[in-house]
């Protein structure tokens, strides 16, 4: 490891696909910082020993992305936010215990609250859409911005019936038969599938129920503009894409480590786009 300078690094099996680096290393550039991002590819019968040895492989944090979210969870002391996701994404050193949080959900509000301001001015029924890890991270989201109801509709309804064990009466399982019907009481819909994903089926809905003033938002971002997106810009709804949510994500992590705490801006978006070769 590189004398001196801190260093963190995005932790996967596999792990080549991240865009984190790009974000990382853009602003270790912007900021002046002298600082390291690493990948790190590692498999998850070693991920124990990897954390257990983060600090003396001169790490100072570490994002951690699929599959060991829950893992890290375990391996160290965290917020209530990554409690309450069960699974954490960012890591970092405190008083010499390794503390973790979920910033999936603050990326997710601080995008809505970017491109769609006073998004939750009214909280009024939400539409999720899957019960996956990201689900779990944008109901946390809802809850801390005062939904009251979230509907969540799964192909495994199970999986959405035991996000009513995590969170509690304000969720709604739903089969996606229900969908016609939850998106005329919608003030905003979230896909948190992996549906429209490039390689996966699309994620094909009829968005004629929705008022006008319902917004959409998808957490795929490969491609940028999914069938959803385009479906809602076609009916002339308020939509925001999921890089935003990536870019956001990113921001905390940044801070604890390198003690700058960066911005989102057009610049850094245009070039993760540029990557995404959308
Ligand atoms: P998970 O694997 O945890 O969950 C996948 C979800 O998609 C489940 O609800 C699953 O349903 C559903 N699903 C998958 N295939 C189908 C299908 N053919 N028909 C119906 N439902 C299906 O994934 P994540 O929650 O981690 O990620 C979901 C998406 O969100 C991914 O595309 C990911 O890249 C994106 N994401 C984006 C982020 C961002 O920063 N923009 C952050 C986190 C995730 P079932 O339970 O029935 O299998």
């Amino acid at each position: 490891m590189t004398s001196g300078m801190p260093a963190a690094c995005v932790i996967g099996w596999p792990v080549k696909h991240s865009r984190s680096p790009l974000i990382h290393e853009y602003w270790l550039k912007r900021y002046g910082v002298a600082g390291l991002y690493r990948r790190e590819e590692v498999r998850p019968e070693a991920f124990a020993d990897f954390i257990g040895s983060l600090g003396e492989r001169g790490y100072v944090g570490a994002n951690v992305t699929l599959p060991h979210k829950e893992q890290a969870l375990a391996l160290s002391v965290p917020d209530d936010r990554a409690r309450s996701v069960g699974a954490a994404n960012t890591l970092w050193f405190e008083h010499g215990e390794l503390r973790s949080t979920n910033t999936d959900v603050e990326g997710f509000t601080a995008n809505l609250d970017a491109n769609v301001p006073g998004w939750d001015s009214q909280p009024g029924e939400a539409v999720v859409l899957g019960a996956g890890g990201g689900a779990r991270a944008i109901i946390c989201g809802l809850i801390e911005r005062g939904f009251t109801r979230i509907n969540v509709v799964n192909r495994s309804l199970s999986r959405a019936e035991q996000l009513r064990g995590r969170f509690g009466a304000c969720i709604h399982p739903y089969h996606w038969s229900a969908v016609p019907h939850l998106l005329a009481r919608a003030s905003l819909l979230v896909n948190a599938t992996s549906l429209g994903m490039l390689g996966q089926p699309r994620l094909d809905i009829d968005l004629s129920p929705l008022h006008p003033d319902t917004v959409v938002t998808d957490l795929v971002y490969v491609p940028l503009n999914t069938p959803l997106i385009a479906a809602a810009q076609t009916r002339g709804l308020p939509t925001v894409d999921g890089l935003g949510m990536l870019l956001h994500q990113a921001v905390r992590g940044f801070a604890m480590w390198f003690g700058v705490w960066p911005e989102v801006t057009a610049e850094l978006r245009a070039v993760v786009e540029a990557h995404i070769g959308h």
